[in-house]
């Protein structure tokens, strides 16, 4: 299928942060067996960006458990703009069992996910349930409970097509994540997508990881670092601050929202594996860390009372 210019550079940051996440595992900060199956090279990035990627990952693991111990065996997690994520195979490692684990990107991003899966021994196993056959097309797999699936989120009838296709059940206790993602779409597309979820979904949460606090010259450099690889951040008025994250659930009949900035979600994480992870490179300006975890925040959105104290506190 034919890509936009804006579509290709936005689809090139799953690189980049599959790269990063692997430097950071090289490092120590947080055991992945997978991401190396995934990407080849690795980036060495500034200790403050490592942290970064071990409070995101851990921020959203935390949440993870916290849902699925209240969802119970009918739990379903639906990744938007998963990338190449390794969640699947993590949890499947801790012998977590879910009902259905759908993950969704371009078919751009999914055909190189399925290719690198099918031709994996390692990969492959994990996702080869007894007596169920691996279903394959070059952008789409479906493997038992595990789905990834070629889609634009832009469009909701595709995707609900495709959520059908990969056997979600809509009434069931259902986890979306969406990393870094939102950003990249208009704010009107990703309203829609929002408001859908919430009306279909009656049972579910929502975690969204994405910038916030944008208007300051931080902020600013941030940005600019962006632009000049030629990314549109459609989305990045909802950034504004920890409020407007909030807002976007509220506006779209989502029962309650709440965000923290990931300095709160640093500091919710055990004494004793923040202690760990800051021993092993130097940072030299505790400042630079500060301001970087001020401008990115953790939004949970929930659709039904249950899931209201999934949080960080
Ligand atoms: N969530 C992954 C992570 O945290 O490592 C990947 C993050 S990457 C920065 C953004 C991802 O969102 C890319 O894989 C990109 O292709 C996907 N994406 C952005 N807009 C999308 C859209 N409209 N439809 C499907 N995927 C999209």
């Amino acid at each position: 299928p034919h890509l936009k210019m804006d579509d290709e550079a936005v689809i090139a940051t799953n690189d980049d942060a599959s790269e990063c996440k692997r430097g950071a595992v090289l490092l120590g900060y947080w055991q992945d067996n997978y991401i190396p199956y995934f990407i080849k090279h690795h980036q060495r990035r500034a200790p403050e960006i490592n942290r970064g990627y071990y409070a995101r990952v851990k921020g959203v693991e935390k949440i993870i458990h916290k849902f699925l111990s209240k969802a119970g065996s009918n739990a379903q997690i639906i990744n938007l703009g998963s990338g190449f994520d390794t969640l699947y195979w993590r949890l499947k490692d801790q012998e977590i069992k879910l009902c259905n684990f759908v993950e969704i990107d371009f078919p751009a991003v999914t055909s190189r996910k399925c290719y690198l899966i099918k031709r994996n021994k390692q990969l492959l196993q994990r996702i080869h349930e007894k007596d169920q056959e691996v279903k394959l097309s070059p952008t789409d797999l479906h493997a038992g409970p595990y789905h990834c699936i070629g889609a634009d989120l832009r469009n909701i009838t595709e995707l609900e097509n495709k959520l059908y296709q990969a056997e979600v059940n809509f009434s069931y206790p259902t986890l979306f994540i969406a990393e870094c993602v939102l950003v990249y779409i208009e704010n009107d597309c990703v309203n829609r997508l929002l408001s859908w979820i919430a009306t279909k979904f009656p049972k579910c949460l929502f975690i969204v990881y994405e910038m916030c606090n944008m208007n300051d010259t931080f902020a600013n450099v941030m940005l600019e670092n962006m632009r000049v690889r030629g990314c549109n951040l459609a989305g990045i008025s909802s950034c504004k601050n920890l409020e407007s994250q909030q807002a976007r659930f509220q506006c779209n009949n989502w029962l309650g929202s709440k965000a923290w900035d990931m300095v709160s979600v640093y500091y919710s994480l055990p004494n004793s594996e923040r202690q760990r992870i800051e021993k092993l490179e130097f940072l030299d300006e505790q400042e630079l860390l500060i301001q970087l975890f001020q401008h990115y925040c953790v939004c949970l959105g929930w659709t039904t009372p249950e899931f209201a104290d999934c949080d960080f506190e």
